[in-house]
């Protein structure tokens, strides 16, 4: 079966319900995304920031701590022991170095805190050379001393009072080991992923939460990039181990290295499905009470429609008259729908009964017909009434329309017509059966008030004057229909048989018949 127009309207709605539901959705997800995404990127830029300015406030005051006790070490100079004891107590002040040693202009080592067995020794490491050769406050780029250990030289230079080079005055950094940059950036390593690592000015990974990439060179990661630029913001990035990142960057003037704080990319949008399935829930309610609000204006909206659609589907042929359609006009198109087939239903209507009369009607006289006869006799016997009848056939019709033609023969039988018309009472129905035999059918009539007024009618026509002014008669058989177990075929043969002697009696005669 079809479905009805209410599943349509519904399904529109509920389409529609959803699309608007999906888009906004859609675009509430690509926003929030897009917001999340800012929101971390910014995050990592503020917090690489931050930590870079930590960073540049202990880089100057590790410049500051070595530069403060200078003058101790120039005036100790030549005293090992003394060195060690300034060494020692430059090594707990400040709490940035592993190790501090003092080496003099040739690389060699004069004394170091803790002792790491290097002292006397001449060192050619890179990282002493380069301080040696610059004669400058400098932090070196990693690299790996004689004890194999990779670290980085914060150094500041010696000079005596003749301004003469003496060497030098080292805080070293174990980049592997346990140290201040280790100990201010670690903490920063969060749950969902979030890390900082440092380089430095050549791109080699001064720190990283995985120790063992520590003096690796990253150079071609794109963050690393920026800062080898000297340039500070945020970057959404894939890193050298295809992992996709929002990083923050910020460059150390100081130093010369540069702080990465990232975010992996999917820690960043982990709220958007929540968020995402909150949004949805909080439109459930208001969507479902606008659903339940389009169910119920659909209903109403397609009820036109759906009584129309009732009323046809009941409708039957066999009913008498088609019934007045009774639509609610809700809307334009209802009521224009509803007046359109009520007016063609009044037409129809108005043409069935003209049809049906025409059906039941003689043309010529305007009489009843056989067919209205053959009703009307049902109802009679339905109704289990008595009734009576006259047959009545016109004498030697056949010599008149010889004579004076077949139209003056008609208004002959339209002048029988009329004396039937005379003689017959509310109740009467006057029939013409065919040619010129006509019935009255008198209900609730007995045989003998029947016999009188066929007996009327036989005189009044006898003795009237027809339009062909030559006078003319007529026979009648009557009978009347009092018994139940009478067949109706049976009582009109049997009043047609005493027409039959009517006729050959000698005809102008009215004959009972009388039912055995
Ligand atoms: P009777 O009944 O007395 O025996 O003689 P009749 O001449 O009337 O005989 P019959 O009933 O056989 O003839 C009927 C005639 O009626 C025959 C036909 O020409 C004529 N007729 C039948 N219908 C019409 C009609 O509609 N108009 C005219 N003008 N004549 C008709
Ligand atoms: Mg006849
Ligand atoms: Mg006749």
């Amino acid at each position: 079966m079809k479905k009805p127009l209410r599943f349509w309207i519904l399904s529109l709605i509920t389409f529609t319900m959803l699309g608007i539901l999906g888009s906004t959705l859609l675009s509430s997800y690509l926003v929030t995304k897009d917001r999340l995404i800012e929101n971390s990127l910014e995050n990592n830029k503020v917090y690489a920031q931050k930590l870079a300015q930590l960073s540049s406030e202990a880089f100057s005051s590790m410049q500051t701590n070595l530069d403060a006790r200078k003058t101790d070490v120039m005036n100790n100079f030549q005293y090992t022991s003394s060195l060690t004891t300034i060494l020692d107590q430059i090594l707990i002040s400040g709490k940035y170095f592993n190790s501090v040693s003092v080496i003099d202009s040739t690389g060699l080592v004069l004394a170091t805190s803790p002792n790491v067995g290097i002292a006397g020794n001449i060192i050619e490491s890179y990282g002493v050379r380069e301080a040696l050769s610059k004669k400058e406050s400098l932090i070196t780029s990693p690299y790996y001393a004689a004890t194999g250990r990779l670290l980085i030289l914060v150094s500041t230079p010696l000079f005596n009072d003749e301004n003469e080079y003496m060497g030098m005055l080292n805080g070293t950094i174990y980049l592997h080991e346990e140290n201040f940059i280790h100990n201010v950036l670690s903490k920063h390593y969060a749950e969902d992923g979030s890390y900082v690592f440092v380089v430095d000015k050549k791109g080699i990974l001064i720190y990283h939460p995985d120790s063992s990439r520590i003096g690796e060179i990253v150079t071609e990661n794109p963050v690393v990039q920026k800062l080898l630029n000297k340039e500070d913001g945020s970057l959404e990035v894939v890193n050298t181990k295809g992992k996709h990142m929002l990083a923050g960057y910020n460059y150390i003037e100081s130093s010369g290295w540069g702080i990465v704080s990232q975010t992996p990319f999917e820690s960043s949008l982990t709220s958007l499905n929540a968020i995402m399935l909150k949004m949805f829930l909080n439109a459930l309610p208001l969507g479902a009470f606008f659903f339940i609000l389009a169910f119920v204006l659909s209903g109403k909206l397609a009820s036109p429609l759906k009584k129309l659609a009732m009323d046809t589907l009941h409708s039957t042929d066999d009913k008498e008259r088609m019934e007045e359609l009774i639509i609610p006009p809700l809307y334009f198109e209802a009521k224009q729908l509803t007046e359109t087939i009520e007016n063609y239903r009044k037409k129809q209507q108005a043409r069935v009964d003209i049809f049906k009369e025409l059906s039941l009607t003689d043309p010529l006289t305007g009489l009843r017909n056989r067919r209205y006869s053959e009703l009307l006799f049902e109802d009679l016997l339905n109704q289990h009434e008595s009734f009576s009848i006259i047959l009545i056939d016109i004498d030697h019709f056949k010599s008149v329309n010889d004579e004076f033609g077949h139209s003056a023969g008609d208004n002959v039988l339209i002048f029988l017509t009329e004396k039937m018309l005379e003689v017959m009472r509310d109740k009467d129905v006057c029939i013409r059966l065919g040619g010129e035999e006509f019935a009255i059918i008198l209900p609730k009539t007995d045989l003998e008030a029947a016999y009188k007024l066929a007996e009327i009618l036989r005189g009044n026509v006898e003795s009237s004057i027809p339009p062909t002014n030559k006078l003319i008669t007529i026979s009648t058989g009557v009978g009347e229909h009092n018994s139940e177990q009478e067949s109706l075929t049976d009582f009109i043969q049997r009043v047609d048989l005493a027409l039959y002697k009517a006729k050959s009696s000698g005809r102008n005669k009215s004959i009972i018949s009388i039912h055995q």
